[in-house]
């Protein structure tokens, strides 16, 4: 898989303000990378940065492969946007509102222009004037008219904010359509982990200005499954023996004392034993459930770290 974007040492501050700090973000061409993070995390910044709106003050931006000038402007004509709450003429039909962007793009194609409404499934109101429009419906048009121009990738700032859960429901089903039918790379952010968990591929989380990590949903889930957790003094002697004499390697060091491991299939009978046989002192050992909220909040903590034995020991 090709990288679409990838930004190395990304910076921005406002005056004193670090909103973006050393972000290496990294995109594949064809995933729903969810962007997440709490509200002024720097989601939008980033996304204006992409789009030539702010100019960052340090770092590298890869876009399509290729290194990107402040003031080049050629691959915007590859990108479409939803950023702030989409502005239409309100007195204007839906088409024709797609239809003065298209001509203003230099991008005019009728064929086009009926697609993208038959993607978000406006076309049957394509002819009502915007201001008869609901938020969903406004949302679905603004995600037409960044689609009427057929771009290789979409930025879409919180497009699942403020909609019913109807309206949440035929986002998801557009997101995956784009992706699957046309092709489209799509990064999208937003602050709450449920609205973009059952799409994304990806998840970047961010938060003061910091990405934190990158992680496939498939690891995600994998994590947040059952987890045994060991309560011990000595997490060093723990990681060894679990690394080494037991051969599992799914596990993390929560904390000084605390050590959780993922679906290794060795019981909790035969782990305590082997725990014991091997001189490590333990104070419990609990089977928990990790929900992905948890997953997500130790990760913006902090805590989700991965020791394995030779590095603890070091
Ligand atoms: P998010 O999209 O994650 O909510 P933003 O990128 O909008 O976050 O904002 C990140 C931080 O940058 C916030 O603290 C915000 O107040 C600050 N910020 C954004 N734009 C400006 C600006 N033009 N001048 C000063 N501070 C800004």
């Amino acid at each position: 898989m090709t990288e679409i974007i990838r930004t190395r040492l990304l910076s921005k501050n406002y005056g004193n303000a670090d909103v973006l700090s050393s972000v290496n973000m990294s995109v594949q061409r064809g995933e729903i990378y969810g962007f997440l993070g709490p509200n002024g995390a720097g989601k939008s910044t980033l996304m204006k940065i992409l789009l030539g709106l702010v100019q960052p003050t340090s770092g590298e931006i890869e876009l399509f492969e290729n290194r990107l000038h402040f003031d080049s402007r050629d691959h915007l004509k590859r990108i479409g946007h939803l950023i702030e709450i989409p502005a239409f003429y309100e007195k204007l039909t839906a088409i024709q509102n797609l239809e003065l962007h298209t001509e203003y793009m230099g991008y005019y194609n009728k064929h086009a222009i009926r697609e993208a409404l038959e993607m978000v499934q406006l076309l049957g109101v394509e002819n009502k004037p915007v201001k008869q429009f609901s938020l969903g419906m406004r949302q679905r048009l603004g995600i037409a008219r960044a689609i009427s121009t057929r771009p290789e990738l979409l930025l879409l700032d919180e497009p699942i904010n403020g909609l019913d859960p109807e309206g949440i429901h035929a986002m998801r089903n557009l997101f995956r359509r784009l992706r699957d039918e046309w092709g489209i790379t799509l990064l999208i952010s937003s602050h709450v982990l449920t609205e973009i968990e059952q799409v994304a591929d990806k998840i970047g989380v961010i938060n003061n200005g910091r990405l934190i990590r990158e992680v496939s949903m498939e690891t995600v889930r994998a994590s947040t499954t059952d987890y045994v957790e060991i309560t011990t003094s000595d997490t060093v002697l723990a990681a060894f023996v679990l690394e080494e004499k037991l051969k599992i390697n799914n596990f993390r060091k929560i904390s000084d004392h605390i050590i959780r491991i993922y679906d290794s299939g060795i019981t909790q009978e035969a782990l305590s034993k082997g725990l014991i046989m091997n001189d490590v002192p333990i104070e419990s050992i609990t089977r928990r459930h990790h929900t992905l909220e948890e997953y997500f909040f130790d990760m913006i903590k902090g805590g989700v770290e991965h020791v394995p034995s030779h590095q603890a020991r070091a």
